[in-house]
């Protein structure tokens, strides 16, 4: 992987970046990821590094910056930043400097002409700076061996942190067609993650195709569900359970009117009436089980020194119990919550991940529920009509924007359907590669709801008809024309596919397909069945399934699912079942 070089040079490469790791930054070893992001930049490739915050991306392009010959121009956005980064590095005894605008401009000469003398080994600078000509110039006299973009999802109209700045970094990076660039974000969505590449030119002629390093977006401490509720006493039943058994969390609600509904229901119920009477500021205590809590409301709407108190509150409290909406997140570094509830669906996957990460920090097994019932997609596309109805949006611009929206909540409504792991849906999403992955706990795998148990009589008669009919259909088609076929639908398309012949045709007659569905899943989850890595979910019969068809392991078992009770969605089972 190291470069085209013989296994000597490899291992020689990798014997200079481990004493360049432990001699220059004193690190004894890698974190996930740092090495293999290294290497690749170090054999000259671009690299689209993404991991979350803190987990050590500068030093992915500070230690091949160091190994390279030349100078490594650092692009970043946080002019507070570069200061401490640049004192960081000199007190390792690595020269650095940065340009912008804080610099007084004698200071800023003299650092220009230590920049085109090759007197540094990285030069950071935010990118207005390419504004400037004498700079341009500069660089060019400069040995630019590698070129970081830092922050890179700036570059991305879809990123929320957008700098029309970053969109001129196009330019600086054909200045400098021998050197590799490294675009480094935490953030890595899919879009984003193609506008980077896009924008900046990766692997455009003559570049190598860039590599994309994803890691650290794994949570196995959260137990993640959904968990289906057709009424808001259902919801509410579930924020009680986390309550009880949990005592400290987060319940996230969509709206602020959801969010003090929600606050009032468990008030009303679980406070005593001397405190609700007597309720000043911040929290108000609550009993539920033999937990005692403290209940807080939060969301943008309240005053200023209301939302001082409730973040205090929710600092000091033993166990905080915040009703809130998005608006509480930033700066929440309690790391011992050990519960997220989602009263109602985010808007996209990032959402919820950011929402659910909050949980568990300490690495200690958490809890997160998302309580979905479909009112709920009335509800997101009720604030996609709102968001669209923003008069300071360019009307072309809104539009745009709005179609974002609308596809980032299909994906998050993909995940509420998914039987597909939770964690594995998610790292997928991000781009994180799963394979060999264990699930950690979410509902589909059986980790939280409906653990495996030995099968009854009828299950493994229904079992049988479901394996012998996917073995029959031979790998050709999806799970959409398995239940079609033990079902015996008078869809015309079987008959022309010469299906409505098969002896499984109709064994399964008037059986719901979404618990069908379920079971090919669950029967994926367990080996019996194997899916193919496309959108068209073609299964066929593994070894296993053919034993277990056979009813030789006579341990088998699945979570059986339960039957669902969803009103049909046409629409979108269309979309994820096209087999
Ligand atoms: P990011 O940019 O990903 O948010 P930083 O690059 O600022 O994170 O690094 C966060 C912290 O992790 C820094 O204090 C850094 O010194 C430390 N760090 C990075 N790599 C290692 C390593 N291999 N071993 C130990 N600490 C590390
Ligand atoms: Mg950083
Ligand atoms: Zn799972």
């Amino acid at each position: 992987m190291a470069s085209d070089g013989p296994i000597g040079a490899a291992n020689d490469v990798e014997q200079r970046l481990r004493e360049t790791l432990r001699q220059t930054f004193r690190h004894d070893d890698f974190r996930t990821g740092q090495r293999e992001a290294i290497l690749e930049a170090l054999a000259g490739r671009d690299v689209l590094v993404v991991m979350p915050t803190g987990s050590g991306k500068s030093l992915c392009y500070q230690l091949p910056a160091v190994m390279l010959p030349g100078t490594a121009l650092v692009i970043s956005p946080l002019i507070a930043l570069m200061k401490d980064q640049v004192e960081a590095l000199a007190a390792l005894g690595v020269p650095a400097t940065f340009i912008n605008s804080s610099v007084p401009a004698s200071e800023l000469n003299r650092r220009l002409v230590g920049l085109a003398a090759g007197k540094y080994k990285l030069v950071y600078a935010a990118p207005e700076r390419f504004r400037s000509e004498v700079f341009v110039e500069t660089l060019r006299k400069a040995a630019v061996s590698l070129l970081v973009v830092d922050e890179a999802h700036c570059i991305s109209q879809w990123g929320h942190d957008f700098r029309p700045d970053y969109l001129a970094l196009r330019h600086v990076a054909a200045m400098f067609p021998h050197a590799r660039i490294m675009a480094v974000t935490a953030t890595a969505t899919p879009d984003v993650r193609r506008d980077i590449v896009a924008q900046l030119g990766l692997g455009e002629a003559p570049r190598k195709p860039p590599a994309t390093h994803v890691h650290g977006f794994a949570r196995p401490n959260l137990n993640i569900s959904v968990v289906r509720c057709r009424t808001h006493l259902e919801k509410a039943r579930e924020v009680v359970d986390c309550i009880r058994d949990l005592g400290r969390g987060i319940v996230y609600c969509a709206t602020t009117r959801q969010a003090e509904r929600t606050f009032s229901m468990l008030a009303e119920q679980y406070a005593s009436p001397l405190v609700l009477a007597d309720r000043g500021g911040g929290g108000l205590a609550i009993t539920v089980g033999d937990r005692r809590c403290e209940l807080i409301l939060y969301h943008g709407k309240l005053p200023d020194s209301a939302r001082a108190e409730a973040h205090a509150r929710f600092m000091e409290a033993e166990n905080p119990v915040v009703v809130a909406t998005v608006a509480f997140g930033m700066g929440i570094d309690r790391p011992d919550l050990r519960f997220v509830v989602h009263w109602d669906m985010p808007g996209s996957i990032e959402a919820y991940y950011q929402e659910i990460g909050r949980a568990g920090r300490d690495g200690k097994p958490s809890r997160c529920r998302l309580l979905f019932n479909y009112a709920d997609v009335h509800t997101q596309e009720f604030l996609l009509g709102n968001a669209s109805d923003n008069a300071d949006q360019p009307s072309e611009d809104a539009a745009e924007f709005l179609a974002t929206k609308r596809r980032k909540l299909d994906e998050m409504l993909a995940f509420v359907d998914t039987r597909k792991c939770r964690h594995r849906f998610i790292l997928d999403y991000f781009g994180e590669d799963t394979s060999g992955m264990p699930c950690p706990g979410c509902d589909n795998c059986g980790g939280a709801a409906g653990a495996a148990r030995p099968l009854t009589e009828p299950q493994w008669t229904i079992l049988q008809k479901v394996l012998s009919c996917v073995a029959r259909m031979k790998g050709r088609f999806g799970p959409r024309r398995i239940a079609q076929v033990l079902t015996g639908d008078d869809d015309p398309v079987l008959e022309e596919k010469g299906l409505t012949a098969l002896s499984t045709y109709g064994i399964l007659q008037g059986f719901p397909i979404p618990t069908i569905y379920r079971l090919l899943d669950a029967l994926a989850a367990a080996g019996c069945i194997e899916v193919s890595d496309d959108a068209y979910h073609l299964m066929s019969i593994t070894p296993k399934g053919v034993s277990v068809a056979r009813r030789q392991l006579r341990d088998f078992a699945i979570p059986w699912p339960a039957s669902d009770r969803r009103p049909p969605s046409g629409r979108r089972r269309k979309k994820w079942y096209n087999g």
